[in-house]
């Protein structure tokens, strides 16, 4: 990361500003930025954002979602995580359920959406052509990452949506020293993971159209991934 030093931004806000400003990855600026243009023809009448895609969510979160990318046309089109298509119309309402979101419906930056204990991030923050970054382009962005989580000073637990969320997460602990044998923890669903330093991984799959439309992921099993989470955090923390 040459362009920006994360390191320097002393807050998640400022930090959310940087990220929208950032353009490390030509391929993936491109992509976002073309999608914006031509828009689908169910939003033509929008605005799309078409920058990267800022976290959203509590700073005093206890809990972290770990999400992989934008989506091109939700919100790659809104600027909030997960925002706007399929895969927020299933977290969404899981979340409410669980006492994370103020509502279960989210469609738009401005649609009065609170979370409460849960910050939503994810490991790249532009959308990538077929929902794919490079290892090059999670590399670009996982100083954001970095930074993000020592901001987020209360943090227990992190679900990571998806296997390359979980790899992100993975990959940020070897970064800061504190994953000695990273094949120790092996992604499933429902697997829970304490890392070294303290803190819990719980692995999901991810609410992916793709997972949700066949049964791999379904409403209840998604539930209870987000019900432990809340339990976790709320455990005292051993000494
Ligand atoms: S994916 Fe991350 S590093 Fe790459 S341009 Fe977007 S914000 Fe920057």
């Amino acid at each position: 990361m040459a362009a920006t030093k994360p390191e320097k931004f002393s807050s998640l806000e400022v930090l959310n500003a940087a990220i929208v400003g950032c353009n490390l990855c030509p391929r993936l600026r491109s992509h976002s930025t073309e999608v914006a243009r031509v828009r689908r023809k169910a939003y033509i009448d929008q605005q799309y954002w078409g920058r990267p895609v800022p976290s959203f969510g509590d700073p005093a979160a206890r809990v972290l979602a770990l999400g992989l990318a934008p989506g091109a046309h939700g919100s790659n089109r809104t600027g909030r995580p997960f925002t706007g298509d399929g895969s927020g119309d299933f977290l969404y309402p899981v979340l409410y359920e669980a006492g994370f979101a103020s509502q279960p419906k989210a469609v738009s930056r401005d649609d009065g959406m609170q979370l409460t204990d849960l910050w939503i991030t994810s490991v790249a923050r532009c959308a990538p052509p077929g929902n794919k970054p490079t290892p090059d382009e999670l590399r670009n962005c996982a100083p954001w990452l970095d930074r993000e989580l020592s901001l987020l000073k209360n943090l227990r637990v992190v679900v990571c949506l998806g296997r390359i969320a979980f790899d992100g997460l993975l990959a940020h602990q070897a970064r800061v020293g504190q994953l000695p044998a990273r094949s120790a923890f092996a992604f499933a669903h429902a697997a829970e993971h304490t890392l070294p330093g303290g803190l819990i991984a719980i692995a999901s799959y991810h609410p992916s159209l793709q997972n949700t439309n066949t049964g791999k992921l379904t409403r209840p099993m998604f539930l209870s991934i987000f019900q432990r989470a809340r339990q976790l955090a709320a455990q005292p923390v051993s000494a």
